[in-house]
């Protein structure tokens, strides 16, 4: 019970197309984030799949039944909002009740009064607010308020959560640890999640799979592990990380048994079959974190010549921005542990391996280097 279709979902605002023709499914019990820059439609497909927008095109399903026109108070799913919108005027008690009774009113008549508390008392203690009942909105720090709005939504039992950027009026400390409960609540009831936010800590650590959007479309649809080790296009490549990858627009060249990518790089000759399919450019991506000094023991499939222009020191490690020494319009980071000093004006030669290189064609950004070529390679030293 709580399993969700989306097939070529669109919605326009007059000509504005927000939504474009998106396919998405949804198995019941996973927690699917929405991910992406702001205005890219993310609220849009939740208030779609909520019944409070309606559907232009194409279609959703809850459990294989057509939505499409089904009001919200007949698809069962449960909402939480930024703003938490609690009554201010109710306590914590009445505030979770609330929704029982008024269910209790319209559907079944069979709910007593010592049931409804029952199951206030049950949710309270999961969210660990059962000490704050008798406490209205206005005494509750902003974790607890957005903890009874968790609970307001769970205590209907939906077969589907449906949440937006729950998290982004908490301080950072607290957003952490809302962050934490909604994971471990999450394991404990298993209710189909959908999730928006353009937080990718939140994307990351939550989803069971993440949904990567941009301009209404959907460009990537992953398990964490894989958004961030295998971006489908530079887009996803460029949006996860913190920050995202380096992307360096290149020519390639081969001599002499070795691949050049502009002047300063170097690349593993494995790459070729490649590189012949993309044009003579290529957009060659590689992590901040991934980029290491280059020791001559090492096997690497990269080599990179770096110019740092400014040092950003931040405790654990620091970011050096620069650019590629010898082609210096392609700007990057690169992440190094904190032990040594480095200045403006410093080289690197830095270099990485095989499996963190990522190659996207020019102008459509799209993927070029598969899993499979990844799993086949052979590490070359170069
Ligand atoms: P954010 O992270 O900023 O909330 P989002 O990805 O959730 O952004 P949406 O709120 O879905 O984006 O909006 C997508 C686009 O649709 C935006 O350009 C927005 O201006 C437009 N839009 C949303 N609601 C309406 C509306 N009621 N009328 C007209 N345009 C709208």
């Amino acid at each position: 019970m709580g399993h969700i279709e989306l097939t070529s979902l669109t919605k326009q605002f007059g000509s504005n197309v927000v939504v474009d023709g998106i396919d998405l499914d949804i198995l019941d019990g996973e927690f699917i984030v929405l991910l992406g820059p702001s205005g890219c439609g993310k609220t849009t497909v939740l208030r779609m799949i909520a019944g409070l927008e309606q559907i232009n095109g194409g279609q959703l399903y809850f459990d294989g039944q057509l939505m499409n026109s089904e009001p919200p108070d007949r698809r069962n799913v449960g909402m939480v909002f930024q703003n938490y919108a609690l009554y201010p005027h109710m306590t914590v008690q009445k505030n979770l009740a609330f929704g029982l009774q008024s269910r209790k009113r319209t559907k079944s008549r069979s709910q007593t009064k010592k049931e409804i508390r029952n199951q206030v008392l049950a949710i309270a203690k999961l969210l660990d607010i059962d000490h704050l009942l008798e406490h209205r909105p206005k005494q509750l720090s902003g974790g607890q308020r957005q903890r009874v709005a968790l609970g307001r939504a769970l205590i209907r039992k939906p077969s589907v959560f449906l949440m937006d950027e729950p998290l982004s009026n908490l301080d950072a400390n607290l957003r952490e640890r809302v962050r934490m409960e909604l994971a471990s609540l999450h394991q404990q009831v298993a209710v189909t999640t959908v999730y928006v936010t353009h937080d990718q800590v939140e994307a990351l650590t939550l989803a069971s799979r993440v949904v990567v959007m941009n301009e209404g479309k959907v460009l990537q649809v992953g398990t964490p592990g894989e958004v961030y080790n295998f971006p489908s296009n530079s887009f996803v490549a460029h949006f996860i990380g913190t920050p995202g990858m380096n992307l360096w627009n290149l020519t390639w060249d081969y001599g002499d048994s070795e691949i050049t990518l502009g002047s300063s790089v170097k690349l593993a000759r494995e790459f070729l079959p490649i590189l012949k399919e993309s044009g003579d450019r290529v957009l060659l991506g590689i992590r901040p974190e991934h980029l290491k000094l280059k020791n001559p023991n090492d096997r690497t499939a990269v080599t990179v010549d770096f110019q740092i222009q400014m040092v950003e020191h931040l405790g654990s490690h620091q970011l050096a921005h620069g650019f590629l020494s010898n082609d210096p319009a392609e700007t990057g980071i690169v992440q190094l542990d904190s032990k040594e000093i480095y200045r403006s004006g410093d080289r690197l030669e830095l270099a990485a391996s095989h499996e963190q290189i990522h190659l996207f064609e020019v102008t459509s950004g799209k993927r070029l280097n598969s899993m499979s070529f990844l799993d086949e390679s052979i590490m070359v030293e170069i």
